[in-house]
């Protein structure tokens, strides 16, 4: 058989590309990934499915590739952890949702990479996003494939909701969204877990491409 598009890897990047590509009914995708691959919601193992398990059980995991690696010649070894599962890296990571700064952005446009100034990354931001607490609005979406929340101050653990009230005692601003582009202070950092189910690219982009 022949496809007019092979994508090798079907991560974070690749479950996205082979997703918008297939949308063109002309045009054939094959999408190819080393690890295991869990079409539905049931079938999810529960490290993938929970987003908690990324600093235990996922470390030692076959959905690991278990890299392992070496700063420098001296340094003692470290592991190097990256998923090797449909949704790739996005399927067994921390889930945290956070837009770099625009000043970063904008600094790699002006050393040549034109594509990736802040105003042009950030159409994609809202793309691929469906922030469930500021939903449609100027700086997010509701409608993108990936759902995004942030722990409400009711769900605050009682450490957490000290260190919030001593960071305002400080002098810190509140920062009910870490996402918008003039964000700064303390607030809850925006996590792709609904529920606390970690929503990878596998979840949320490959699994409407399924079909084609
Ligand atoms: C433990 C952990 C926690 C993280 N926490 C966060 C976080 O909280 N927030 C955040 O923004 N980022 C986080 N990251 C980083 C983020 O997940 C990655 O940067 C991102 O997923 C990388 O995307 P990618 O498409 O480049 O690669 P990946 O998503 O890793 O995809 C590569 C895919 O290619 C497959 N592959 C590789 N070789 C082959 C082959 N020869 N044949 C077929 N398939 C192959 C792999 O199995 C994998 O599925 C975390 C990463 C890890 C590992």
């Amino acid at each position: 058989m022949q496809y007019d598009h092979i994508v090798l890897g079907a991560g974070s990047a690749g479950a996205i590309v082979a997703t918008r590509l297939s949308e063109d009914p002309q045009r054939s995708v094959l999408l190819i990934e080393a690890g295991p691959d869990y079409p539905t919601l049931e079938q999810l193992p529960d490290e993938v499915k929970h987003g908690y398990a990324t600093a235990t059980d996922i470390m030692v995991s076959d959905h690991n590739w278990q890299f392992v690696g070496k700063a420098t010649d001296k340094a003692p070894e470290m592991m190097v952890p990256r998923g090797k599962v449909t949704g790739g890296s996005s399927a067994i990571n921390g889930q945290v949702f956070l837009r770099g700064v625009p000043e970063d952005y904008d600094a790699w446009a002006a050393m040549g990479n034109d594509e990736w100034h802040f105003e042009h990354c950030f159409e994609y931001f809202r793309k691929i996003e469906a922030d469930t607490d500021f939903g449609d609005s100027d700086f997010h979406s509701a409608n993108g494939p990936i759902i995004v929340r942030r722990f409400q101050r009711d769900e605050w653990l009682p450490d957490q909701r000290a260190f919030y009230n001593a960071c305002r005692a400080a002098g810190f601003p509140d920062s009910p969204d870490h996402n918008h582009p003039d964000a700064t202070g303390i607030g809850p950092v925006p996590c792709n877990n609904p529920n606390g189910i970690r929503w990878s690219t596998a979840r949320g982009d490959l699994s409407q491409a399924r079909h084609r």
